[in-house]
């Protein structure tokens, strides 16, 4: 079955275990996802213009769950074809302040794929290796392949968003004098975009993810870790030291959307004060970024069709007395794909 094209295997599967892939189901998707979408060249002021306790009219946890559960599905499906078309890769870059719900996140959205086609990365306080180079260097190390969903947990936005809020931690990265004028954020700005048009040029969708946390949400979750003594390890005093500087990195989580949502690489703003919503929105944004690839599972062309039927016939030679020539077939008649 893996030699017809695309969309007549897609049918198929739609025939055989019900739609996974509708035109409903896409535009849903669609249309969910706009409001959080950073339109390009906009200047945003992330207190104004985006509420973190926002839930689009969806209801409850339980209407929630199913969204969460289609999206799941979607993105398994299309996972798969991205992994057998081996043309693309993904990037999801996920920022947020600490107790946002990042890991939660990615357990939750990408419960559902193939490990082997995703490769998750977290980032940290650069070492003294990174330190010597220019400072996307490690990010660039860390990229995925073709055919794989890369997930930057904390990603090259730290170099505009804790080194902003923090001026000594620019100072550890050693750039000559010069380097540090005036432009210096506006440049930074610029360097990103031109490395994310370079990938996305290069066939790598890079998306970007903002989970937008209330302060007072944030107030709640990082008690909770203290009540809790099994969180206790979630918690550092550093986080409670960031806290204090809350509004410093709301001005800068604004220019960054601002400078930095483009066309090819726009940032999502999402509503994060409700876990259960972060994690639809999260996962629709990313299958989104799949529907719009399109990618399909690869056709073989007409020598290996032959050569595949030709093989066919020696194994269906190969049947023991009282053996099906194709046992395969029948269950296939049955509506049996044979997929677990
Ligand atoms: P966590 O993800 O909570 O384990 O924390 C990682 C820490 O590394 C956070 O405090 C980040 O702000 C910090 N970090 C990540 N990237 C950078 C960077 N490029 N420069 C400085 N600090 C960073
Ligand atoms: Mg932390």
């Amino acid at each position: 079955m893996d030699g017809l094209p695309g969309r007549a295997t897609l049918a198929l599967e739609i025939l055989v275990k019900g739609p996974v892939v509708t035109e409903q189901r896409i535009k849903r998707i669609a249309e969910f996802i706009r409001p959080f979408r950073v339109p390009p060249g906009t200047k945003v002021t992330l207190e104004d213009d985006y509420d973190p306790a926002f839930k689009a009219g969806v209801e409850g946890k339980q209407d929630g769950k199913q969204l969460l559960t289609e999206g799941i599905e979607l993105l398994a499906e299309y996972q798969a074809r991205l992994a057998a078309q081996d043309t693309h890769g993904v990037l999801v870059v996920l920022q947020a302040l600490d107790a946002a719900g990042k890991d939660g996140t990615i357990r939750h959205v990408m419960s559902g794929v193939n490990p082997q086609g995703v490769r998750v990365e977290r980032f940290k306080v650069p070492s003294a290796v990174d330190l010597s180079h220019d400072f996307l260097r490690r990010y660039q190390q860390r990229l995925p392949s073709r055919g794989e969903i890369g997930i930057f947990n904390r990603s090259h936005y730290e170099d505009v968003l804790v080194v902003r809020v923090h001026p000594e931690t620019l100072a550890r990265e050693r750039l000559p004098e010069h380097a540090v004028d005036g432009h210096f954020w506006k440049r930074r700005f610029r360097e990103i975009n031109d490395w994310e048009r370079y990938l996305s040029d290069n066939g790598f969708r890079v998306v970007k993810l903002f989970l937008n946390l209330s302060r007072e949400e944030q107030r709640t979750r990082f008690l909770r870790r203290i009540d809790l003594p099994d969180h206790h390890w979630k918690l550092s005093p550093h986080d409670a030291e960031e806290r204090r500087y809350w509004d410093d990195y709301q001005t800068a989580f604004s220019q960054m959307l601002s400078h930095t949502s483009t066309e090819f690489a726009p940032w999502y703003v999402i509503p994060a004060d409700r876990k259960w919503f972060a994690r639809i929105s999260a996962g629709a944004v990313i299958a989104n970024t799949l529907i719009e690839l399109d990618p399909q599972y690869p056709v073989v062309g007409p020598d290996a069709a032959r050569a595949l039927q030709t093989t066919k016939r020696q194994l269906e030679a190969e049947a023991p007395d009282g053996a099906a020539a194709d046992p395969f077939q029948e269950r296939l008649a049955a509506g049996d794909r044979g997929k677990v």
